[in-house]
């Protein structure tokens, strides 16, 4: 599933890669562009504009409405709505930053690029194929994991977002 975000879903967009999807995000593109990008890439388009969404609809393309007012609500409503594992696997995960495929690296290859207190503290480290950025299950890990916990339990309560929706009318 592939998808573009529009400006003001920078966030999301960062999720949906460390989930795995390929998100293409921009803020300077206007409307009409977001719109011929999404058809042109088969993109499902994510915004919270409702006109833009409409539109969006109206020229045949794929978009979906996000509603939810923090992270953890958009991730459910994009679960509920896409069927999407709200589990990190790094084998499939993408760069948050620029959306290329990351893969697993020895340590010692990437010493120079990582804090000396964090090659001490990590084992398992993976590097991005487009960017070059190194990444490991850091502090943040846990918070990251703590969102996806209560997106899931918001998912399997039936969490509901009225009637967004991807129709191609
Ligand atoms: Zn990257």
């Amino acid at each position: 599933m592939r998808f573009l975000c529009d400006g003001m879903l920078g966030k999301l967009t960062r999720w949906l890669r460390i989930l795995g999807h390929d998100v293409e995000y921009s803020n300077n593109l206007d409307d009409e562009e977001l719109i011929a990008l999404s058809r042109s890439e088969d993109r499902i388009l994510l915004t919270r504009d409702v006109e833009l969404y409409r539109r969006a609809l109206t020229r045949g393309g794929k978009a979906f409405l996000v509603r939810g007012g923090n992270e953890a609500e958009r991730l459910a409503e994009l679960a509920s709505r896409f069927n999407l594992k709200l589990e990190v696997d790094a084998s499939t995960s993408r760069c948050p930053k620029c959306n290329a495929r990351i893969k697993p690296v020895k340590k010692d290859e990437v010493l120079e690029k990582v804090p000396e207190s964090t090659s001490r503290l990590y084992d398992e480290f993976w590097i991005c194929l487009g960017c070059g950025q190194v990444y490991w299950r850091g502090s943040h890990w846990r918070r990251i994991n703590e969102t996806l916990e209560k997106s899931k339990q918001m998912v399997s309560s039936g969490f509901s977002v009225g009637d967004s929706q991807t129709d191609s009318r």
